[in-house]
């Protein structure tokens, strides 16, 4: 009787001990489970409304659809009619070539110069501290309006040679200002976008 009981007692224990080591695996396999739901998604590629988007080493991309690194060149610091220094680069392309955006930020004004940059589009970045401005386009983007929402890549336009420009050479006159607090459009001090774009001088 008492050897009946021992191994009852024996059988109980053993099978409690494997209850329970079961239980901790359980709950450990859960919550490791439940920690890989909530890690964080992979990023979403900035390039993945417009897949022939180039990236500069600054992460601006090239504003030109099919425009490569080597192919710019820098003309920050050439001379302009009145005296003036072009405090821009030139992306040459052939007329109708699409623009895009080379940096995300709010579409803050659409303007329309006819001795200057012609049909041209000013995007501020998210922390007001950058403003992007494109000119000479031969056209906006559908829809395109102040006030939108931009993300890099986006469309603007197409390369053109609107304002000042001249016909047979058409391109985009791209450039990248630095804004002090409460600086408006058309202020602001030009940073070269040369090096952001194609990493070196
Ligand atoms: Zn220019």
């Amino acid at each position: 009787m008492n050897r009946l009981k021992l191994i009852l007692i024996i059988f109980f224990t053993a099978g409690l001990s494997a209850a329970v080591t079961s239980a901790f695996w359980l709950a450990a396999f859960n919550r490791g489970h439940v920690e890989d739901r909530s890690a964080p998604a992979a990023p979403v590629a900035p390039q993945a409304r417009a897949p022939d988007l180039v990236l500069g080493p600054s992460g601006l991309a090239i504003p030109v659809l099919g425009v490569k690194a080597q192919q710019l060149s820098d003309t920050f610091t050439q001379a302009r009619s009145g005296g003036r220094v072009h405090d821009a680069i030139d992306i040459m392309a052939p007329h109708g070539t699409p623009v895009v955006a080379a940096a995300p930020g709010t579409l803050e004004k659409l303007f329309f110069s006819k001795g200057g940059g012609g049909i041209t589009a000013y995007v501020r970045s998210p922390d007001g501290k950058w403003l992007f401005y494109y000119a000479h386009l031969q056209d906006y983007a559908a829809g395109l309006h102040e006030g939108q929402a931009i993300r890099q890549g986006d469309p603007i336009g197409r390369v053109g040679s609107t304002g000042n420009a001249n016909p047979a050479g058409p391109h985009l006159h791209f450039a990248v200002y630095q804004m002090a607090p409460g600086q408006k459009w058309y202020d602001g001090t030009p940073v070269n976008p040369y090096p952001l774009l194609a990493g070196r001088r």
